[in-house]
């Protein structure tokens, strides 16, 4: 096949815990989407929360995508070591008098868990938008703030590569939104959008509890004038009872799965779990690349029998 390195795509793990089957699955047709067309993939570690995410978890991820065959084209960057470039962008925010210091601290709680709709999306009021001079005064003595970007009363529409055409007015969505937690953390909406413009990525393929944050991701790409992805969101792996994997259920991790199976065995299960093949069959990941297709992955989400 012939290369084509204008296409880029990426996996961006969040080493909170050894990966599983749903991890897995989105890293493999990540990598396929992209190599299917000749494309690179690249590898970049979310790990912005510094209690959540380990080095050694980190550590273990990549020995995992590195059993599975998966080897990124590019330097793997650290998102913990690239907050000068995340500050960089929320300056440009903030000349452009986008942002605001926030100080209501169940923002902060919630802004600091992982952006999925299951954790109840709240749409924040503006509250701290309109604060006096003294009122500011007064609550920067008692903490620090969260910064926010104020998002217009305006649709954003894109159109996803699996889903089609998505359309959310952020005002009634989320409204203003954190881009950096009290904590000095940055947030994961504007790392994602920062490190995906710098890593040239062309496609970014996840799952699709991530749908709705596109739009947020979108506006922030037009505010600081960066390239915007094409999108692919895929359907969740979910268990019996409809619910999302995650890692606290029990869901075999990869140092289970690696006991249990080979690289082509799961490479199998997951082309057969992405209806690329009408059984588990094991195949080599360059077999997976040869099959390949968007056309037969599905809508729906797809219930394991755990
Ligand atoms: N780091 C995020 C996660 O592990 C994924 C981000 C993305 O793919 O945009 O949930």
């Amino acid at each position: 096949m012939e290369n084509n390195t204008h296409l880029r795509g990426r996996f961006a793990p969040s080493p909170s815990g050894r990966m599983h089957l749903g991890n897995v699955y989105s890293a493999i047709i990540s990598y396929l989407s992209v190599k299917s067309r000749g494309g690179e993939w690249v590898v970049r570690i979310e790990d912005l929360d510094r209690q959540r995410c380990k080095p050694e978890n980190a550590a273990l991820l990549l020995s995992d995508l590195d059993w599975l065959g998966l080897s990124s084209d590019a330097p793997i960057i650290y998102q913990s070591k690239r907050d000068d470039i995340y500050a960089e962008a929320l300056s440009k925010l903030a000349a452009r008098g986008l942002t605001y210091g926030c100080f209501c601290r169940r923002a902060d709680i919630l802004s600091a868990q992982a952006p999925h709709e299951s954790d109840g999306r709240v749409v924040y009021s503006g509250k701290c938008k309109n604060l006096s001079s003294s009122e500011l005064l007064a609550l920067s003595k008692v903490r620090q703030p969260a910064t926010r970007v104020v998002v217009p009363n305006a649709d954003i529409a894109f159109t996803d590569g699996h889903y089609g055409k998505q359309c959310i007015n952020l005002a009634h969505h989320c409204g203003d939104f954190i881009v950096r937690r009290a904590d000095g953390n940055f947030a994961y909406q504007l790392s994602v959008v920062v490190d995906d413009a710098a890593q040239g990525i062309t496609e970014v393929v996840r799952g699709r509890d991530l749908l709705t944050s596109t739009h947020q991701q979108i506006f922030l790409y037009q505010q600081l004038e960066l390239q915007v992805p094409q999108f692919w969101h895929l359907p969740l792996l979910v268990s019996d009872s409809g619910v999302r994997l995650a890692k606290r259920d029990k869901v075999p991790d990869m140092s289970a799965l690696r006991q249990m199976f080979s690289p082509e065995q799961i490479i199998g299960k997951v082309m057969f779990l992405a209806h690329q093949q009408p059984s588990d069959l094991p195949m080599t990941l360059s077999e997976a690349v040869g099959i390949f297709s968007w056309n037969n992955v599905p809508m729906n989400d797809i219930a394991l029998s755990l």
